[in-house]
C-alpha cells in the first residue's frame, strides 16, 4: 500500500519557481567564435573601440567641405574639382582644399578637410569635375565614428543567447574565442515494461518508445548534449541501479513514465531511496499533473509523465528553463503572446490546461486530438495554448495566452 496517493498540487508558477531556484551553474568554457552560435555568453560583451572607429562614407560619392556648397541652387550650381579617388579600405593622402573633392566609395574613410558627402545621384559629373545644386550641412551623409557603439559601452550582458547578430558583434571586436556557459549533459531514461525500441516490430500490449527520442530532439533544439539510457522495465531494483548510474554520468536526468501512483510506478520510491529532495510531485496542470521534480546532490531528477503530450509539456515548462538557468541564461522562459481562440473549448477543468496548438498571427486553435496520451498533436502544434483552470469552458473569440515553441530566445519573466 502506497502512502503518498493523496498528493497536493502546486500551481504551475510555484512549480516553475521551485525548479529554477535550484539551478546550479554549470561553469564557463572558452569556445572559438565559429562554435559560439547558440551558446550562452558567460562574460559581458564590452565595446573594445568605437564602431565605426573612423568616420566614413555611407554612400558612393564625393567628399567635400560643406562650407564650399553654401548658396548652391539649380540656377547657381557650384563646381568641384576631383583631386583623389579611393575605395573602401583605402585612406586618401590628400587634405582637401576649397572646392576640391575626393571621389570615394561606400565604407571609405572620410578624407582630411572634408565634412560632408555628395552622393553620385546629387551630382552632375564632368571631366574630373562635378557640380551640385544644393547646399550641404556639416556632417551631411556621413557615418560618424562611434555612431553605432562607443568604446567601453556594455553592448550585450553576460547570460545572453548568442544569436547570429551577437556573433557579428564578437567578430567586430576581435573575439576569436569567447567565454560561454558549459552545457549540462543530460541523461534520458524511459521507463515502462511496455516499451519497445524504435527498430522493434510491434507486439501485443507493447508500444514503441516515442518519448525518449522526442526528449532527445527537444534537447537538441536547445543545443544541449544528452546520453540515452536503454529503457528500463518497471522493476524497482533494476531501475534504481540505472538511475544511479545515469546520475553519476550526467549533470541531470530526465525520466519518463513511472512517476504516478500506479502499482508499477517506482520513481517515487527511487527518489526516496536516493534521499532526493522532491520539489513537488503534483502540479495543477493538464496534461502532466503527476510531473515530479527532485534534486539529489547537485543534480536534477525530472520525472516526466509517460503520456507523450504530458511528457512534452513537462519538458517545455520545467526542464527547459532549468537547463537555461544552469547556464546562467537571462531569458529562460517560453515567450508568451496573446491570441484569439479560434474555436470553442467547452470542457472546463480546475487545473490550467496547456494544449498543443497552432498559433497563426492573431489566432490560436488546438492542434488536434487532445488527450494527454496524444502524439499527433505534438507534431502538428507550434505552441501551447494556455487555458486557466476554473469552472467554465472557453468560446471562440476569447482572448488567451499562448506560449511559443521553438523560438531561439525566450522571455525573462514567467508571466502566467
Ligand atoms: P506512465 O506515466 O508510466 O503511467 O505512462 C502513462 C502512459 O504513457 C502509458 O499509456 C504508457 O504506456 C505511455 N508511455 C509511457 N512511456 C512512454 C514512452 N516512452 N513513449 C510513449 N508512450 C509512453
Ligand atoms: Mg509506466
Amino acid at each position: 500500500m502506497k502512502v503518498d496517493k493523496a498528493r497536493s498540487p502546486v500551481s504551475v508558477a510555484e512549480a516553475v519557481f521551485r525548479v529554477v531556484e535550484k539551478a546550479c551553474f554549470t561553469g564557463k568554457e572558452s569556445v572559438t567564435l565559429a562554435e559560439s552560435y547558440g551558446r550562452i555568453l558567460a562574460e559581458p560583451l564590452t565595446a573594445a573601440h568605437d564602431v565605426p572607429h573612423f568616420t566614413r562614407s555611407p554612400y558612393d560619392g564625393f567628399a567635400i567641405r560643406s562650407a564650399d556648397s553654401a548658396g548652391a541652387s539649380g540656377q547657381q550650381r557650384i563646381s568641384f574639382t576631383v583631386v583623389d579617388h579611393i575605395g573602401a579600405g583605402e585612406v586618401s593622402a590628400v587634405k582637401i582644399g576649397a572646392f576640391q573633392a575626393v571621389r570615394l566609395m561606400t565604407g571609405a574613410a572620410l578624407p582630411e578637410g572634408a565634412d560632408a558627402v555628395v552622393m553620385f545621384e546629387q551630382a552632375v559629373e564632368g571631366d574630373g569635375t562635378f557640380t551640385i545644386r544644393k547646399a550641404f550641412e556639416p556632417l551631411e551623409n556621413l557615418s560618424l565614428q562611434g555612431e553605432d557603439m562607443k568604446a567601453g559601452e556594455t553592448v550585450i550582458p553576460s547570460g545572453s543567447y548568442i544569436n547570429p547578430g551577437t556573433v557579428a558583434l564578437l567578430a567586430t571586436f576581435g573575439y576569436s574565442s569567447v567565454q560561454v556557459a558549459k552545457r549540462p549533459v543530460v541523461g534520458i531514461l524511459s521507463t515502462g515494461t511496455e516499451l519497445l525500441d524504435v527498430a522493434s516490430p510491434l507486439e501485443p500490449g507493447k508500444i514503441r518508445n516515442s518519448n525518449g527520442p522526442m526528449i532527445a530532439a527537444q534537447l537538441a533544439r536547445m543545443g544541449i548534449p544528452y546520453k540515452i539510457y536503454d529503457s528500463a522495465a518497471d522493476r524497482l531494483e533494476e531501475s534504481l541501479l540505472t538511475v544511479q548510474k545515469a546520475l553519476s554520468e550526467t549533470d541531470c536526468l530526465i525520466t519518463t513514465g513511472g512517476v504516478s501512483v500506479g502499482d508499477y510506478d517506482y520513481l517515487p520510491e527511487i527518489y526516496k531511496r536516493l534521499q532526493a529532495d522532491v520539489l513537488f510531485n503534483k502540479v495543477a496542470m493538464r496534461p502532466g499533473s503527476v510531473t515530479t521534480v527532485a534534486v539529489a546532490g547537485d543534480s536534477y531528477l525530472f520525472g516526466l509523465s509517460g503520456n507523450p503530450s504530458a511528457c512534452f509539456t513537462g519538458f517545455e515548462l520545467f526542464v527547459r528553463p532549468a537547463l537555461l538557468k544552469m547556464m546562467g541564461a537571462e531569458k529562460i522562459y517560453l515567450p508568451r503572446t496573446a491570441a484569439v481562440l479560434a474555436e470553442d473549448f467547452a470542457k472546463a477543468n480546475p487545473f490550467t490546461r496547456f494544449i498543443r496548438a497552432v498559433h497563426n498571427r492573431t489566432t490560436v486553435r488546438p492542434a488536434g486530438f487532445n488527450k494527454s496520451n496524444a502524439v499527433s498533436s505534438i507534431a502538428k502544434g507550434n505552441s501551447l495554448l494556455v487555458l486557466p483552470g476554473g469552472t467554465r469552458g472557453f468560446t471562440a473569440g476569447d482572448k488567451v495566452d499562448v506560449l511559443l515553441l521553438g523560438v531561439e530566445e525566450g522571455s525573462e519573466e514567467w508571466v502566467l
